[in-house]
């Protein structure tokens, strides 16, 4: 058993960051955002590619050997800070908002569905548990990438509620977002998470299922708490 890993996996919008967050600080472990290393090395390929004299797609570009043997020279480090909030560095340069855009989140689809970079970034996250307690949030941390981890939660909730929620989180930064918009873009999102070949989204046989529909957010993490301390 990984004894330094709890995963916690779930579609977008289900809430685990901030309860990640919350039961990081709890319980003396560092939060890792997995979404953030996808994010960072779609933001390091999707440059390469639009400084390239490319006439294709992104979408075919990622798949040719060019893109594939670039990736060794991608550098993505992750700060932990108080807060738990992760600070992402890609070759040095803090790329922690610039991997959040609507454009980045779009092409990730690309990435996510190649073994060379899901290879990539496992291997990272591998180098980071073996020095750091980590409670991982991701898509398929208990399944494939820790299936050995000590505890597996899988948080679940409607696509409404999640749009709901995202909407309301967009307004709070002072974003304005239509929910419907937000609803088709975590629909498409979904389904391309859980319908891709390699690694795709499904809760681990002996992960432990949280919906988020009907608990809220402290119920959420107390429920957590409770069976960590079990
Ligand atoms: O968590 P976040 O929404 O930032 O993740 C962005 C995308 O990265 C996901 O929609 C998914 O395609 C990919 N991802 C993944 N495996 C993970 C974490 C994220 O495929 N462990």
């Amino acid at each position: 058993m990984n004894e330094n890993v709890i995963a916690l996996d779930g579609p977008a919008g289900s809430g685990k960051s901030t309860v990640a967050r919350r039961i990081a600080e709890k319980i003396g472990y560092n939060y890792l955002d997995t979404g953030a290393f996808y994010r960072a090395v779609t933001l390091y390929l999707h440059r390469l590619f639009q400084g390239s004299s490319n006439a294709g797609t992104f979408e075919d570009w990622v798949k040719t050997s060019e893109a594939k043997n670039s990736i060794t020279d991608a550098h993505i480090l992750c700060e932990f800070s108080s807060g738990n909030e992760n600070r992402i560095f890609l070759n040095g340069e803090d790329v922690s908002l610039a991997i959040r855009t609507p454009e980045i989140t779009r092409e990730i689809k690309h990435i996510a569905n190649q073994r060379i970079y899901r290879d990539f970034v496992n291997k990272e996250l591998h180098s980071l548990a073996k020095l750091h307690k980590l409670i991982m949030d991701g898509r398929d941390i208990g399944t494939e990438v820790f299936p050995d981890a000590r505890f597996k939660f899988f948080l679940t909730a409607s696509s409404k509620i999640r749009a709901e929620r995202r909407t309301l989180q967009l307004k709070e930064q002072g974003i304005e977002a239509d929910q419907d918009e937000i609803e088709r873009e975590i629909f498409l999102r979904d389904k391309s998470d859980t319908e891709r070949e390699i690694a795709p989204l499904y809760q681990a046989k002996d992960a432990i299922l949280i919906d988020t529909d009907i608990l809220s957010k402290n119920s959420v993490i107390s429920k957590i708490l409770e069976i960590l301390d079990r």
